[in-house]
């Protein structure tokens, strides 16, 4: 499953030359070309897949095993002091490449990224709080 379009198949399937640190039949992993921090890695799957919710399930799991071999062994390599592991979905989310993509990125002390990526705190009220509760409890 390709797109002819799509950047990040062209990448994961070696047709654009990427600084490669990980791969195996399923996944390309590569250095982010405007890294938040140094060490700053994608997990791309080989197959496109515009975002989570078309992923299949199985896929899902791989990437987060995948996640925790790299996330371990790039923490011992780089001695860094965190680390974030994220993935966006959809433009209001933040995401700019329309191919599944996990972000690794090794946390420094004083990195200049603060101590979260991302967001900001709501003051919700508690009657707020329960409305979300009351659509999202299962
Ligand atoms: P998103 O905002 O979609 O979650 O993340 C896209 C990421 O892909 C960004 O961090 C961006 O720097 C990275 N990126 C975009 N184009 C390329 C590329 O051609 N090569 C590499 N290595 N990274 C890219
Ligand atoms: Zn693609």
């Amino acid at each position: 499953m390709r797109d002819e379009n799509c950047i990040f198949c062209k990448i994961s399937g070696g047709e654009i030359p990427s600084k490669t640190i990980y791969e195996d039949d399923e996944f390309r992993v590569i250095l982010d070309i405007s890294p938040a921090t140094k060490g700053h890695a994608l997990i791309i799957p080989k197959d496109h897949y515009a975002n989570i919710y078309e992923m299949p399930e199985e896929t899902v799991g791989h990437v987060m095993i995948l996640a925790k071999k790299l996330a371990t062994h790039m923490t011992k390599v780089l001695k860094c002091d965190g680390f974030n592991i994220m993935q966006n979905n959809g433009e209001a989310a933040g995401q700019t490449v329309f191919h599944f993509h996990m972000h690794l990125i090794p946390r420094y002390e004083q990195d200049g990224n603060g101590d979260k990526l991302c967001w900001n705190h709501l003051q919700l009220s508690e009657e707020e709080l329960n409305e979300i509760y009351e659509k999202l409890k299962q």
